[in-house]
């Protein structure tokens, strides 16, 4: 057994130092991901900097008709607030897609942000993996593949990103707030995630003593009328083969404004901006979705067992569109 320092401190600011002076310090929020990780060996810090008596618990509305959530909201107090579900539905059937009622209790968003992925040879210490040791090869490649991704891979991790709640927030356009010793940042969740390239163990632009505090949604009128839909091996509790978050407004028969992200498919919460493309001021049809998604997947790279991925993704954002006209 592995000895952890552990330590709560009471205030950001106080949070801060303890991360950049204690030794190989990890901010631990909920603990539903960091340590299990820890547990299997995969991931070993010195320190954790239990990050929970942090005031950072809130969802307040914006001046301008948008919505900060504070980086400590749990998942299920976050999917239930009626800002959310009123102004971006999408967000709350993302969360309430994920997990178990108990995991959402625990998790917070700012963990649900940093979550990592769940390709079980990343997780299985005697397989080879570029993420957990970089150069050390990539087990996946010529491995079981059903849950892996088809877009944004490299040649060194084909791996998905796991996250429901992060996908419909890529949709909506969020931005992160972040507090470190050099002050403040805020980052549009574009910047936030990155794809593997040749470093798979970079998976953000965040610094190691960068804490999330916030994560901001805009004003978005079209977000009232948007969904989640989740296709997964089994009705809950697993993780998405393909999810599509999308909000979607018409005029007169086109579309006016669409948002579309995907997930289960690609290495990181995948805006899926060629669609996006393809159907501002398109007919709002059937036709016009599927066309859309062909658009979006021509340069998806399937694996042997997950070739699937590429009609299912097609036929789940001609449904999801369909559904919300
Ligand atoms: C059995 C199981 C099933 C699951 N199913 C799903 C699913 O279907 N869909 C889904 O989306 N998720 C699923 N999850 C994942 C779950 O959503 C994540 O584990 C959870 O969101 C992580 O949040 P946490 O607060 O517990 O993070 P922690 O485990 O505490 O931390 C995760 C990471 O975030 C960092 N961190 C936490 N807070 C901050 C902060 N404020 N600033 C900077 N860094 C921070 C930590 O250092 C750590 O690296 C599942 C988890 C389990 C165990
Ligand atoms: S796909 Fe990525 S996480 Fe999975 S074994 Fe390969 S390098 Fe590791």
């Amino acid at each position: 057994m592995k000895q952890l320092a552990y330590v709560r401190p009471r205030t950001v600011p106080e949070a801060l130092e303890t991360i950049t002076t204690a030794s190989n310090a990890k901010f631990l929020a909920g603990g539903t991901n960091l340590i299990d990780l820890i547990r299997n060996d995969v991931e070993h810090p010195d320190t954790v900097v239990d990050v929970t008596a942090l005031p950072l618990a809130d969802v307040t509305e914006l001046p301008d008709g948008g919505v900060r959530i504070g980086a400590l909201v749990r998942n299920s107090h976050l999917a239930a607030h009626p800002l959310i579900r009123t102004r971006y539905p999408v967000l709350t059937q993302a969360v309430l897609a994920g997990a178990s009622a108990q995991l959402r209790n625990m998790a917070t968003v700012g963990g649900n942000l940093l979550q990592r992925t769940r390709c079980h040879y990343f997780y299985d210490t005697s397989a080879a993996c570029n993420k957990r040791t970089p150069g050390e090869g990539c087990a996946a490649l010529k491995g079981f593949t059903r849950n892996h991704a088809i877009l944004g891979t490299s040649p060194h991790c084909i791996a998905t990103h796991p996250s429901d709640m992060n996908v419909a927030l890529t949709a909506l356009n969020a931005t992160i707030e972040t507090e470190s010793p050099r002050g403040t940042r805020r980052i549009p969740i574009a910047d936030f995630h990155v794809p593997p390239g040749t470093t798979p163990q970079v998976e953000t632009t965040l610094t190691h003593d960068e804490l999330i505090t916030a994560v901001d949604l805009p004003a978005l009128s079209a977000a009232t009328n948007s969904r989640y839909r989740k296709v997964r091996d089994r009705a809950s509790y697993a993780f998405a083969l393909v999810s599509v978050a999308a909000a979607l407004a018409t005029e007169n028969g086109q579309v006016k404004e669409i948002h579309l992200a995907l997930g289960g498919v690609a290495t990181h919460p995948w805006r899926a901006t060629k669609a996006e493309e393809y159907l501002l001021g398109a007919p709002a049809t059937e036709e016009s979705f599927t066309a859309a998604a062909s658009a979006e997947l021509t340069n998806a790279i399937p694996h042997p067992d997950n070739k699937f991925k590429v009609e299912l993704t097609r036929r789940t954002i001609t449904a999801v569109l369909r559904d919300l006209v």
